[in-house]
């Protein structure tokens, strides 16, 4: 039995519905199939903001209510056959009239609960999977069924705990007695005990998808997003990034931690416990081969990916009252966790002088008054500096498990990045070394990242940047030639020979990826207005 989940994007409209259709439909000519679906794109946040406005007794939640109303409503219009349109479009109804109660209550009370939030919050997946369902099974043997009926949950309304042992039961005996080729869920949703709803936290589809693969001791999760895998970097802000084809759980879980938001960390919890391999798939090119997650990835490579932070700040506490004084970490950190601080990294030097903790930007002002506060003595007798802060920075750091097997990783780290003038603000390795960060300046941080990618996953091409000026007989001809041989030079010479301003008498063009030398005439013809002065400054 295999477990897939599609994500938001997912199944955002129809014609994103039809390719999970199409991909499920797949799955299921070999086995039995658990299908997994979040709430279509951005529904979640939708009704989030319509409780809230609700609650702040502004009327404007009904706008927000028609919208999601008239997502589910399309869908159900372009994707349900005559036969049983008014049927599904009745449920669709009803459910949309205990959302609007639901809703309207909020707005009369003023107010919106844990509670109702949770209840609220979680008719996005309700719907979707409803919908999808019947979608579904037009073309298969097909069957839904509601989450909160198998995931039991503490009382807490979001994020809630899940109850492992009742929620296996409880799966088990279910999918034991179903005989459909396919079952659709919503993902998120969960119930207490006593029936009362609850959700799994924000994102949290992902996580209902391995807890039923766990549970069902399944041979395979995908996670169908919109992305072909996790990547070596960022690849809005790395344009060389690639899908890394296979990694370890605790690889994967240090590049989500690190906003390679592919999956959603707890997922891997109830999978790696059971070994049971993730496959992070692309709904929208369905052949790519994403990337395997498992516990015995084939994959050599120390350095597996590339991630990065942003909007932190550093906190220093530096002073002589801190040497060899005990507990003042204690203190620190003691401060920082009753005011509800997440620490993202911390370094200490072995003179005891000063201790520097990461944080995120938003919790810069509570963070530094909470301590400034707690070491108030020691500041004014001056043992103890008040807080050091220094804002606008990232972190970004290189993950993988096989790290501690190779020596001069850190080496190469740092000269790269010192070779390419990015200031380097604090260091922090794990004695595990799965992961070496650094913090550096935010306006560093796409230079440094780019840096990194190319010293551990691009090979080593030299760039050669040219300005030619004059395309005559000779221009012509050199042009050519390059333009001939470069695919040689790169593979014998290992040098990319990038042609990036070309000038005649009357005309310039520049292009810092390169001018493409199959057209360069054109482009010139329409280039402008050629000066020495300016071909030069370039
Ligand atoms: N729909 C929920 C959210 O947006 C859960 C999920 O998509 O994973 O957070
Ligand atoms: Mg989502």
């Amino acid at each position: 039995m295999k477990v897939l989940k599609f994500g938001g994007s997912s199944v955002a409209n129809s014609n994103n519905i039809k390719k999970v259709v199409k991909i499920v439909h797949k799955a299921a000519e070999t086995e039995k199939v658990a299908v997994i679906v979040s709430a279509f794109g951005k529904t979640t946040n939708k009704l989030i903001e319509a409780a809230t406005l609700a609650a702040s007794n502004d009327s404007s939640y009904m706008k927000r209510f028609s919208e999601v109303k008239e997502q589910h409503d399309n869908v159900v219009q372009n994707l349900i056959t005559t036969d049983k349109k008014e049927q599904v479009q009745n449920r669709v109804t009803t459910l949309f009239k205990q959302l609007e109660t639901l809703l309207e209550g909020c707005f009369l009370l003023r107010e919106i609960t844990p509670k109702a939030m949770a209840t609220i919050s979680g008719f996005g997946e309700l719907l979707s999977s409803y919908i999808i369902s019947e979608v579904v099974k037009i073309s298969n043997k097909a069957v839904y069924k509601d989450s909160r009926e198998l995931i039991t949950t503490s009382n807490v309304f979001d994020k809630a705990q899940v109850n492992f042992k009742t929620t296996n039961n409880n799966c088990i005996t279910y999918f034991a007695e179903n005989n459909y080729k396919v079952t659709v869920l919503p993902g998120f949703i969960a119930q207490t005990e006593s029936g009362v709803a609850t959700t799994l936290g924000r994102g949290g589809s992902d996580y209902t998808a391995a807890i039923y693969a766990a549970a069902l001791d399944a041979d395979e999760l995908q996670i169908w997003t919109d992305v072909s895998g996790m990547y070596t970097a960022n690849p809005s802000i790395v344009r060389q990034a690639f899908p890394i084809a296979e990694i370890s759980y605790q690889e994967a879980m240090e590049l989500s931690h690190f906003g390679a938001k592919v999956i959603y960390p707890p997922t891997i919890q109830p999978v790696l416990e059971k070994n049971i391999p993730i496959v992070i798939k692309n709904t929208f090119e369905p052949y790519e081969e994403g990337t395997l997650i498992s516990n015995t990835p084939n994959n050599t490579a120390p350095v597996k990916g590339i991630s990065h932070i942003e909007n932190i700040t550093l906190l220093t506490i530096e002073g002589s009252g801190m040497v060899g004084v005990s507990g003042t970490s204690k203190r620190l950190f003691e401060t920082l966790s009753n005011a509800d601080i997440n620490v993202v990294l911390i370094t200490q030097a072995s003179s005891e002088h000063s201790i520097c903790v990461a944080i995120y930007e938003e919790d810069t002002d509570k963070a530094v008054s909470a301590i400034n506060k707690t070491f108030e003595v020691e500041i004014e007798r001056r043992k103890v500096k008040p807080v050091i802060v220094e804002k606008d920075l990232s972190i970004i750091a290189l993950v993988g498990d096989n790290m501690r097997n190779h020596q001069g990783l850190s080496g190469q780290m740092f000269s790269a990045l010192g070779k390419n003038n990015v200031n380097i603000r604090a260091i922090a390795q794990g004695a595990s070394q799965k992961n070496i960060s650094a913090v550096i300046d935010s306006m560093d941080a796409k230079k440094g990242l780019n840096t990194l990618h190319e010293q551990f996953f691009e090979e080593k091409i030299k760039q050669i940047n040219l300005f030619v000026s004059g395309v005559g007989n000779v221009g012509k001809k050199f042009l050519a030639q390059i333009n001939q041989q470069n695919d040689y030079l790169k593979e014998h010479l290992k040098m990319n020979i990038r042609v990036v301003g070309l000038s005649n008498s009357k005309k310039m063009i520049f292009n810092t990826e390169g001018i493409d030398l199959n057209n360069w005439g054109y482009a010139l013809e329409n280039g402008q207005k050629a000066s020495i002065e300016d071909f030069f400054i370039r």
